[in-house]
């Protein structure tokens, strides 16, 4: 249930002002205060406890920013910076009610690519669909990474997040590709990181790299809005290759699984693998709460494969084809490698929307309730972990459903048990299983993305507790305050 309390800071400042304040700033079309405008802000589809926000405002550019900076930091007023909320770990919900910034309605300008050092300046509220149709048109050799997201989510909210795309097997975690960020600070400075420093005023042509000055980008990655509002940031494309192939193999138990992933990450030859239990596939089938049968294939595998030529293309598969062969063989399974295109002719063309990316994957939403403990994991713990969080799943009589990815190269992977369920009857019994689901994970060394409250509450108590000491030092410092998203990380 959304709950309404009465903000703190209208202590300081009434209700009528403020809003006074915010048309003068915003305009009257662009400031609400209305319940039904204010409600869909409140919630979202986690566990998560709703809380609703006293106004929302549609910004359309950096002045407006600055100013209801400079007037929610007099006032202590908080702001949530917002693009589609559909970040799976309830980040949006306005923990001390006060100002939605919807910066995903109006500033969602591309506002530069540069062909030649292969990255795109994007405002905040640019989405996957958005930036993926841009480049077709406009730079067709030039191509961005995509997350299972749904194409209306923000690319730059998941690159702040650092969210994982279909080319993460090469590339990493998405915050990896920043090359630099513009952003409000808390006293209405406007600051820029990364290489585009270097000028007084802002250029289109020099955000080519973060390093090699110190890293304050890193001041506003995966901070959930809580030191800044990110008004550009420039990400890097990559060329498009001339040859591409999917492939589904098929694997029987999570040891095996484990090892797929790790090996198959090393060869440097996927741009993607990613896989998940077979439950998950069959839902893609339609079925809606299908059996595991007695034999049946544990996890399906995507691996996606590219080159510039033929004979590089070739030469990747082949060997990543050995690879898989011979886990296959030490496990004493049947290798079942299949091209995915043939295998949607079986299954149907409806398929492909899973990974024709981006897309909206219409299984996970088949209730209102969708929530996850999305982690970074060692691979070698891949194997008790996928055991450990399917047996949960059964104990709860929830079905399960388990996601993985190699991370460059498998340095590391992503481990992520997924809960769809009924939020009015089944509420309590996921929130019960995911603090279980968090506890096994982090015996096992997962470190969690994306994380809700109640999450951070935990980790806080298990972790360094000098590292708690400097996250509250360096939020003090940034966002002295408490302004931006406050409620976060307990801050
Ligand atoms: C079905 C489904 C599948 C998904 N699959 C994936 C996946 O494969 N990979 C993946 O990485 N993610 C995945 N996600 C997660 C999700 O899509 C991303 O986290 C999302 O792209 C974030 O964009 P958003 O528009 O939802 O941002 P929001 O939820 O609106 O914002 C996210 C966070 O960013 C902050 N923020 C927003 N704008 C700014 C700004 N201008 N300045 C500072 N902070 C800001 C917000 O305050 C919040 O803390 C999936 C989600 C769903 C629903």
């Amino acid at each position: 249930m959304t709950t309404i309390k009465e903000s703190k800071f209208f202590e300081k400042i009434n209700r009528e002002k403020v809003l006074n304040e915010l048309i003068k700033i915003f305009g009257k079309n662009n400031v609400s205060n209305k319940p039904h405008d204010l409600f869909p802000y409140s919630y979202d589809m986690t566990e998560s406890t709703p809380h609703m926000p006293d106004f929302v405002v549609i910004p359309e550019n950096v002045d407006q920013i600055v100013l209801i900076v400079k007037f929610c930091s007099e006032y202590h007023i908080p702001i949530v910076p917002y693009v589609s909320g559909n970040n799976v770990g309830g980040l949006t919900i306005p923990e001390e009610g006060g100002i939605m910034l919807d910066v995903g309605k109006k500033m969602n300008k591309v506002v530069h690519v540069h062909e030649s050092m292969m990255y795109a300046i994007l405002e905040p509220g640019v989405t996957f669909g958005q930036l993926s149709k841009y480049l077709e048109k406009h730079h067709p050799q030039l191509k961005y990474a995509y997350a299972f997201a749904p194409p209306y989510a923000s690319v730059v909210a998941n690159v702040l997040l650092s969210g994982l795309t279909n080319l993460s097997c090469t590339y990493g975690g998405m915050a990896d590709w920043i090359n630099g960020l513009e952003v409000v600070l808390s006293n209405g400075e406007v600051v820029r990181t990364g290489s585009c420093f270097l000028s007084k005023e802002f250029k289109e042509d020099n955000w080519f790299v973060r390093y090699p000055i110190p890293d304050l980008s890193g001041l506003f990655i995966c901070w959930q809005g809580m030191t800044g509002i990110v008004t550009k940031c420039a990400v890097q494309l990559w060329p498009k290759k001339e040859y591409n192939g999917r492939f589904l193999g098929v694997i029987y138990g999570h040891d095996t699984l484990g090892e797929v992933l790790r090996e198959l990450g090393r060869t440097e030859c996927c741009e993607d693998v990613s896989a998940i239990n077979s439950e998950l596939l069959k839902y893609t089938w339609g079925k809606i709460r299908p059996e595991k049968f007695e034999k049946e294939p544990d996890y399906a595998a995507l691996i996606s494969i590219s080159g510039q030529t033929k004979e590089l293309y070739q030469a990747k598969l082949k060997h990543v084809k050995a690879v898989y062969s011979k886990i296959q063989e030490k496990f004493n399974q049947e290798a079942l490698f299949i091209d995915f295109d043939s295998f949607s002719k079986l299954a149907g063309d409806e398929i492909l929307m899973y990974v024709d990316l981006p897309s909206v994957l219409t299984p996970l939403f088949e209730w209102d309730g969708l929530t996850w403990v999305g982690s970074y994991a060692n691979p070698d713990n891949l194997g008790p972990l996928l055991k450990k969080c399917y047996d949960l799943f059964q104990k709860y009589e929830m079905e399960p459903i388990l996601f993985t990815k190699s991370m460059k190269a498998s340095h590391y992977c992503i481990f992520r048990p997924i809960t769809r369920y009924k939020k009015e009857t089944e509420e309590e019994k996921v929130a019960e299983l995911q603090h279980e689901l968090l506890e096994v994970m982090l015996d096992y060394d997962c470190v969690p993305y994306k994380t809700p409250l109640w999450m951070t509450d935990i980790i806080k108590k298990r972790c360094d507790q000098n590292w708690v000491e400097l996250l509250k030092k360096i939020k003090h410092t940034m966002d002295p305050n408490r302004i931006f998203n406050p409620g976060r990380w307990g801050l």
